[in-house]
C-alpha cells in the first residue's frame, strides 16, 4: 500500500476499535489500483459526526451537515464522511436531505461512476459491488445503477464523467454516454462555479481530446456559458489538442484565442464563467500574447507587458494554437529587456512633479511613455535622462 494510506491505517483502525465501520473511498483508491499518485484519502464511515469527533482528539467541521468530519493527525487531514444515502433530489443539483445510514452498501450505490465505488479496508483488500475493477482494468467510466437516473438526480455528474475521460484516457461506456445526451440541458441548472470546475479539470487533463469530443458529442457544449457560437472551434480544439495544458490560466488562454475573442470580448466571457479578476487580468494579457505569438512574432513592449510569470502559459497556448515552442527565447528576450517591471524604472510620479510636471492623468500617461521608451531601448533608464525626456515633451 501506498505511504499515504500506510500513515491513515492507524485512523480506520481507531474508528473500528470502537465497533464502527470504516473504509478508504473515492479517488484515491482508484488512483492507487491505476498506479497513480494519490492527493488526498477519503473515508466512509458507518459512525456518525459526534461518533468520530469523540474518538479523536483533533477535528474540524468541514461539513458537517453531510456528514463529514476533518481527522487531523500527523499533520494530514482525513476527510471522514458518515454513510449516506441520498434520495430526494428536485432541483438537479445536491439532495434536498442527507440520511445518514450504517450500511457500506447503501453508501457505494450513491456514488457516481464504478471506478469511484470501490472502498478499500484498512488491510489492503478492496470491495467492489459494481465492478468498479473490471472497468478500471478496461479503462471504462459508466454510471453506478440507471445512468438516466443518476444524471437525473445530480447533473453535474455528466461534466464529472467527460472530465475522468479526459483525466484517466477512459471511456464512457454507451450506455452512460447515451444517458448524457439525453439530459446534457440539465446542465444549465448546475451551478457555474462547479461546472467550470470539471472544465478546468478536463482541459488539464491527460488526454483532452476525449473529454472535449464527449462534450461535442453528447451535447454538453451547449449548456456551457457563452460556448454556443463556437462549436467549429472546439471541434478544432477536440481535433487537435493532444495534451492537457498546465494551469488554470492556460486554460482560459486557450478558450479566449481559440475562440478568437477580440480583448473586450475577454472579460464578459470570463465573467459568466464566474472566474476571479485576477483570473481575468491574467487573462487580457496573456491572451492578447498569445495571439500575437501565434501570429509571428512579439515586439519587446507586449513581451514586457508579459511578463515572466505569464509569457510560458502564452506560449503553451501558442503551439497550440500552431505556433513553434519559442519559451527560450522569449525569456532570454525578457530577462535581457533594460527593465523587467514598472517599480524598475528610475523615475517616480513624484519626481516628475518635483521636475514641474503638473498631477493628474497625463502624469500617469507620461509616465507610461517613459516606461516605454526605457523597455525599447530609446531612452537609458536613468533620472536625470528620464526627467529631460519627459520635460522636453
Ligand atoms: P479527484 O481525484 O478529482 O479528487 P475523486 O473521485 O476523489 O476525484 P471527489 O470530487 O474528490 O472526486 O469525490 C470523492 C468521491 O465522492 C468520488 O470518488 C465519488 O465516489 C463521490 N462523488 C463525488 N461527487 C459525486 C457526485 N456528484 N455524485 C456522486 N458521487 C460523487
Ligand atoms: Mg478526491
Amino acid at each position: 500500500l501506498p505511504q499515504e494510506f500506510e500513515l491513515a491505517r492507524p485512523v480506520l483502525q481507531t474508528i473500528e476499535q470502537a465497533g464502527y465501520e470504516a473504509y478508504f473511498v473515492g479517488g484515491s483508491v482508484r488512483d492507487t489500483i491505476l498506479g497513480k499518485t494519490i492527493h488526498d484519502v477519503d473515508i466512509a464511515t458507518s459512525a456518525y459526526p459526534n461518533e468520530i469527533k469523540s474518538l479523536f482528539k483533533r477535528t474540524v467541521d468541514t461539513g458537517i451537515e453531510h456528514g463529514t468530519v476533518m481527522i487531523l493527525d500527523h499533520g494530514t487531514g482525513y476527510e471522514t464522511t458518515t454513510f449516506r444515502s441520498e434520495s430526494t433530489y428536485t432541483d438537479f443539483r445536491r439532495p434536498d436531505q442527507v440520511t445518514f445510514v450504517r450500511s457500506l452498501t447503501e453508501d457505494l450505490k450513491r456514488r457516481d461512476f464504478t471506478i469511484n465505488a470501490l472502498a478499500m479496508r484498512e488491510n489492503g483488500e478492496i470491495i467492489d459491488l459494481f465492478d468498479g475493477l473490471a472497468d478500471l482494468q478496461n479503462k471504462q467510466i459508466r454510471a453506478v445503477g440507471n445512468a438516466q437516473e443518476r444524471f437525473h438526480e445530480d447533473a453535474l455528474r455528466m461534466m464529472r464523467a467527460v472530465r475522468f475521460a479526459s483525466q484517466l484516457d477512459f471511456t464512457i461506456v454507451p450506455d452512460t454516454l447515451a444517458a448524457i445526451t439525453a439530459h446534457a440541458q440539465l446542465l444549465a441548472k448546475i451551478a457555474v462555479e462547479r461546472t467550470q470546475v470539471e472544465l478546468i479539470k478536463l482541459l488539464m487533463g491527460q488526454t483532452p481530446q476525449r473529454g472535449l469530443t464527449d462534450m461535442l458529442t453528447t451535447g454538453l457544449w451547449q449548456y456551457c456559458p457563452d460556448f454556443a457560437a463556437h462549436e467549429p472551434a472546439l471541434q478544432s480544439l477536440a481535433d487537435r489538442l493532444t495534451q492537457g495544458v498546465s494551469s488554470e490560466t492556460a486554460v482560459w488562454t486557450l478558450l479566449t484565442t481559440q475562440f478568437a475573442l477580440s480583448p473586450a470580448a475577454v472579460t464578459p466571457f470570463m465573467k459568466h464563467w464566474k472566474t476571479s479578476n485576477q483570473m481575468i487580468n491574467a487573462v487580457q494579457t496573456t491572451s492578447k500574447t498569445a495571439t500575437l505569438l501565434a501570429q509571428g512574432d512579439l515586439d519587446d513592449w507586449h513581451l514586457y507587458q508579459c511578463g515572466r510569470e505569464l509569457i510560458s502559459e502564452a506560449n503553451e497556448v501558442a503551439v497550440v494554437l500552431g505556433a513553434p515552442d519559442r519559451l527560450t527565447s522569449l525569456t532570454d528576450r525578457l530577462a535581457a529587456l533594460p527593465i523587467q517591471r514598472k517599480k524598475e524604472l528610475a523615475i517616480t510620479g513624484r519626481d516628475l512633479m518635483q521636475a514641474g510636471i503638473q498631477p493628474g492623468p497625463q502624469l500617469g500617461a507620461i509616465l507610461e511613455d517613459l516606461e516605454y521608451r526605457v523597455v525599447t531601448g530609446a531612452v537609458a533608464n536613468e533620472k536625470s535622462a528620464l526627467v529631460a525626456q519627459a520635460t522636453q515633451s
